[in-house]
């Protein structure tokens, strides 16, 4: 699954639970790792789903939902749940990693999706903005939420971003860590904030930046505040190994 397949459209009723709209699968052709987070250096396969919920100034995939700037019908692909098993079933590696774009938009198709890379023996972690609760039948042993909730100093607007039930739902749900990106001290003191309105645990910090200077830069400007609330501390090895390329 190399190349993007013919134009999608949206999903319809009739495809539920069968179909998802992808922007791009990786990690079995080039071998790639978790740049972020509690797995970070581990093997991974990626599968980004297009669509996203919200419109961050700072996002980093913009190609899963600005269509201002690129055509959904060269930027998405509308795939089987088991084309993409059968993808991730290929490669011994362990991680399938379902990131976007906002994935759980598709969450009533991303369950078989889900179910079948589980009984094809893998873990899968999905990467949400944390803006809608999740299925119930995702609630699964093998399954860790990797929630990273968008403040407002990364460009969009906290009543949008911060949505108080979906938040207690991963937290009742007790398989995800909350990840924030900052790139400065008062960032950490805004995450501090909602962290302890939201009751939000563990609380992940990952320094903003799409080049090596840029991550590096921001590591040192946080790095002791972050230790000093006994948080933890990802960086984005992706970015420092492969910099920042798509598909890697
Ligand atoms: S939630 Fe994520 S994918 Fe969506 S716009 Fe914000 S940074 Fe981009």
């Amino acid at each position: 699954m190399t190349a993007l397949g013919p134009a999608i459209v949206e999903l319809s009723a009739s495809d539920a639970g069968t179909w998802l709209i992808i922007a791009e699968c990786f990690g079995v052709e080039t071998p790639t790792l978790q740049g972020e987070g509690p797995s970070c250096g581990h093997p991974a396969l990626f599968i980004r789903l297009s669509r996203c919920n919200l419109t961050c100034a700072r996002c980093d995939t913009t190609y899963t939902w600005d269509w201002s700037r690129f055509d959904p019908r060269t930027e998405s692909t509308k795939r089987p749940a088991a084309e993409l098993v059968a993808w991730a079933a290929s490669c011994p590696v362990e991680l399938v990693v379902i990131t976007g774009g906002e994935p759980l938009i598709q969450q009533r198709n991303l369950v078989a999706l889900v179910q079948g890379l589980l009984a094809a023996g893998k873990r899968v972690e999905v990467e949400t903005n944390g803006t809608i609760a999740p299925d119930p039948a995702l609630l699964v042993e093998g399954v860790r939420f990797n929630v990273s909730p968008k403040i407002q100093s990364f460009g969009v607007a906290e009543s949008r971003s911060i949505v108080p039930s979906a938040l207690e739902a991963f937290v009742v749900a007790g398989s995800a860590v909350f990840k924030f990106v900052a790139s400065s001290v008062s960032d950490l003191d805004r995450i501090a904030a909602l962290a302890a309105a939201h009751r939000l645990a563990p609380v992940w910090v990952m320094p903003e930046g799409t080049t090596a200077e840029a991550i590096i830069a921001a590591t040192r400007v946080l790095a002791d505040a972050v230790t000093a609330r006994h948080w933890h501390f990802t960086t984005r090895l992706h970015v420092l190994a492969f910099a920042d390329a798509r598909g890697r």
